[in-house]
């Protein structure tokens, strides 16, 4: 049996007062693809910043398990040294920053937690520039500021760069098909599917079963109103696909008319 990644119990959580998420159960074990799908306003990129520690969100119960450890009272810089990543639905820009310097501080970071030494600069070069290639990003892209001025599939790409270097275990991608077109979409997907490895736990947030044409998920969760309302296999994004988010509510409506 494969080791469990990250669980997820009745998570309940809540912004300035509002309660978001209404009871979120999921279990995510090492080598499996979970995709979150649901209408826009369902809650998914919130459940994806409560488990990379973002502090505008309060949870009010239940509680986020990753790798057998209650992670609900750390930091989120902690949560990324442990290995939780997230690439965000919206990449940040950076002015000032520059690429290099931010991927080469991050890394080291993470190295120090593991206990290895720091990497200079220029051995830091070379291997930015082997992971370049999984995004086929020019290097032109390091000597800019992080994000500034990146178009849409640039800022995803790049956020896949950050993925490969950090070599996480729970990878979670919010969105990273918004805004890009199919030539983008490919690179982005082609890059996640080369990372893959039977230690790692994904999650996929989309809104659209496209992306999940290229990357294949072995679980299809739908969030509506902070829940998840129904899973299955990933015949279950075709389905939302043909049908549309409205056939839940049919189903809904049958099941409580049953
Ligand atoms: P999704 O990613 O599924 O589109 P979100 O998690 O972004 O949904 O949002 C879920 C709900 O929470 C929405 O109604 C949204 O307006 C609300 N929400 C999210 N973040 C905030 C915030 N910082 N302040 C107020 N409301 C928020
Ligand atoms: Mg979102």
């Amino acid at each position: 049996m494969s080791e469990t990644i990250l669980s997820i119990h009745n998570l309940t959580a809540s912004v300035d007062g509002t309660q978001i998420l209404k009871g979120v159960n999921l279990e995510v074990k090492a080598g499996e693809i979970h995709a979150i799908m649901g209408r826009n306003g369902s809650g998914k990129s919130t459940l994806s910043k409560l488990i990379a520690g973002h502090p505008d969100y309060e949870v009010t119960g239940g509680e986020i398990i990753y790798q057998g450890e209650n992670i609900l009272e750390k930091e989120p810089n902690e949560r990324a040294l442990d290995g939780v990543f997230l690439a965000f639905q919206y990449p940040l820009e950076i002015p000032g920053v520059s690429n290099l310097d931010f991927l080469r501080v991050a890394y080291n970071a993470k190295r120090k937690h593991q206990g290895l030494e720091e990497i200079d600069t220029f051995d830091f070069e070379d291997l930015v520039e082997e992971k370049l290639e999984v995004v086929k990003m020019k290097s032109s892209f390091l000597e800019r500021s992080l994000n500034e001025g990146f178009s849409g599939g640039e800022k995803k790409r790049n956020e896949i760069l950050q993925m490969a270097l950090l070599d996480p275990t729970l990878i979670i991608l919010d969105e990273i098909d918004s805004g890009l077109d199919i030539d983008a979409l490919k690179i982005v997907a082609e890059g996640v599917n080369q990372l893959k490895t039977p230690a790692k736990g994904y999650l996929v947030i989309t809104h659209y079963q496209r992306l999940l044409d290229y990357i294949t998920p072995d679980f299809v969760h739908v969030m509506q109103d902070g829940k998840i309302i129904t899973s299955g296999g990933k015949e279950l994004a075709l389905e939302l696909e043909s049908r549309g988010y409205d056939f839940l509510d049919e189903q809904a409506v049958a099941e409580v008319g049953a």
